[in-house]
């Protein structure tokens, strides 16, 4: 599949084309369908924040179809459209047992620790694969799982 990655830090992300990964038991391959650019995304290619393993295939706000699931997961299906939280988690640890999932210390970003979705295809833990509705296109349902939700927040701690 084609993907968009970076190579080295302050120069243009470059197109390869790399494996499709397969999903494990718990896992679901989704075709992307939208890829934000986040200004994230512009720090990591200038150095500002630190993305490891390089090369890396960047993109964390993602929406798509799933195209294909492992044989434990109960909560989507092919056909299926969704959208991808940007940290993929263990599930297990206190933090996500309880809704935390941010403070999970087992947490990987998408496009930043593991392969992200400016791919044709981008694996992720069922537990952050979302159901996007039929009335929200894929571009404002990518965005949705981290430009919008920072935003949200924000306008939460304002109390506006
Ligand atoms: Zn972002
Ligand atoms: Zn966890």
């Amino acid at each position: 599949m084609k993907a968009v990655r970076l190579v080295q830090l302050g120069q243009p992300l470059e197109l390869h084309e790399v494996p499709i990964p397969s999903p494990g038991p718990h896992d679901v391959l989704v075709r992307v369908q939208a890829a934000g650019i986040c200004h994230s995304d512009a720090h990591y290619r200038a150095g500002l924040s630190s993305v490891t393993p390089l090369p890396m295939t960047l993109g964390h706000e993602v929406a798509g179809v799933v195209e294909q699931v492992g044989g434990e997961v109960k909560t989507v299906k092919p056909g299926d459209r969704v959208c991808l939280h940007y940290l993929a988690t263990c599930g297990a640890c206190d933090w996500c047992r309880a809704g935390n999932e941010q403070f999970c210390r087992a947490a990987q970003t998408i496009g930043k620790h593991r392969a992200g979705g400016y791919a044709e295809f981008i694996l992720m833990p069922a537990r952050s694969v979302f159901a996007l509705p039929d009335e929200i296109p894929f571009p404002q349902g990518a965005i949705l799982m981290c430009s919008s939700a920072t935003s949200l927040h924000a306008l939460r701690q304002a109390r506006l």
